[in-house]
């Protein structure tokens, strides 16, 4: 069997002109503008990609977008006092304060400081307990965009054995917890796995979905995957550089074997990846029609 290849770029931009098209709603019906802030601290040349790239997005989709660029000795109490500015900024739906931070600033007490109505990355405990209860308002941007990537590749989650091989707070756990729910694009029986799993290769073959967020190229081989299976890679591993002076990029995931074996797989890059901006997207438009009451 060669496995369907289910890809985030043919995926993510149809979910962003969903997005584009209810913008457009959102502003003529009710003169409403989602808007989101990014908050960037230093000058990491990774994050600054992520933030451009984000800012990109939002541009794009029409919304209103702002960048705070801040310096990489402010001090604590200051970063908290703007996440507070933006709190009660009608303008902004969504806050971003990207990761990671430096080491003088307590993150977690940063990202506590954000309202949870305005949470759109999904990681203020707020929004984790509603996850964990079912009545989510936002859920993490990679997880989501994993569940979206499923449901809408006609992938039958309902009734699945899914095995999750990560326990991070931002995908391993998340995509659990959102695919164990009783709720359509869920209702899955999930195992999660970790270093501490005994024998990996014993769960990772009876997965109906694996879902790989470990951080390690080749963590997944053919001999560890059931024929027919549908295998979603996250990973994201550098693994040197192309000719074009590029970052050479692999999954978690053994791909060309393990195609010969599914019957789905997401590639790396081009998989998973693409749809995290999308699903900050959408979380920023939804937080925008909440906050509205417009939904
Ligand atoms: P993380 O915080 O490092 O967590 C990795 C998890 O995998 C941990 O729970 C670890 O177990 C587990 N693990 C590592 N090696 C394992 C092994 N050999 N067997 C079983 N479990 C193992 O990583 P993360 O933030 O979740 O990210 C995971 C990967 O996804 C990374 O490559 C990251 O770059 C990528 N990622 C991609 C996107 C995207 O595409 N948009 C977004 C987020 C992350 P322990 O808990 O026992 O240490």
């Amino acid at each position: 069997m060669t496995a369907r290849i289910i890809r985030g770029t043919e995926i993510g931009p149809v979910i962003r002109d969903e997005i584009k098209e209810e913008t457009a709603r959102l502003l003529e019906q009710h003169g409403v503008v989602p808007g989101l802030v990014t908050i960037i601290v230093g000058q990491n040349p990774a994050s600054i990609s992520y933030v451009t790239a984000k800012q990109k997005a939002a541009k794009e989709l029409g919304f209103y977008s702002l960048q705070e660029d801040v310096p990489d000795d402010v001090t604590e109490t200051a970063l908290l006092e703007l996440i507070s500015t933006y709190n009660s900024d009608p303008r902004i739906h969504g806050i971003l304060v990207q990761l990671p931070l430096p080491k003088h600033i307590n993150e977690t007490k940063v990202l506590y400081a954000i309202d949870p109505d305005k949470d759109v990355d999904g990681f203020h405990p707020v929004n984790v307990g509603r996850l964990m209860i079912g009545e989510a308002k936002f859920y993490p941007c990679t997880p989501y965009g994993i569940q979206q990537m499923l449901m809408r590749s006609g992938i039958t989650i309902d009734g699945a054995e899914v095995v999750v091989v990560g326990r991070s707070n931002i995908v391993g756990k998340p995509i659990s917890m959102m695919l164990v729910q009783k709720a359509e694009g869920a209702n899955a029986t999930v195992t999660m796995c970790h270093t501490g799993t005994k024998d990996l290769a014993f769960h990772t073959r009876r997965a109906d979905i694996l879902i790989v967020a470990a951080g390690r190229p080749n963590a997944i081989t053919a001999d560890m995957v059931k024929e027919g299976a549908v295998v979603v890679d996250v990973g994201v591993n550098r693994i040197g550089m192309t000719p074009e002076g590029k970052a050479k990029l692999c999954g978690d995931v053994d791909f060309e074997s393990v195609k010969e074996k599914a019957s789905a797989i997401t590639p790396v890059p081009g998989g998973v990846g693409p749809m995290t901006i999308t699903m900050l997207m959408l979380n920023t438009l939804r937080a925008a029609q909440s906050m509205t009451g417009k939904i």
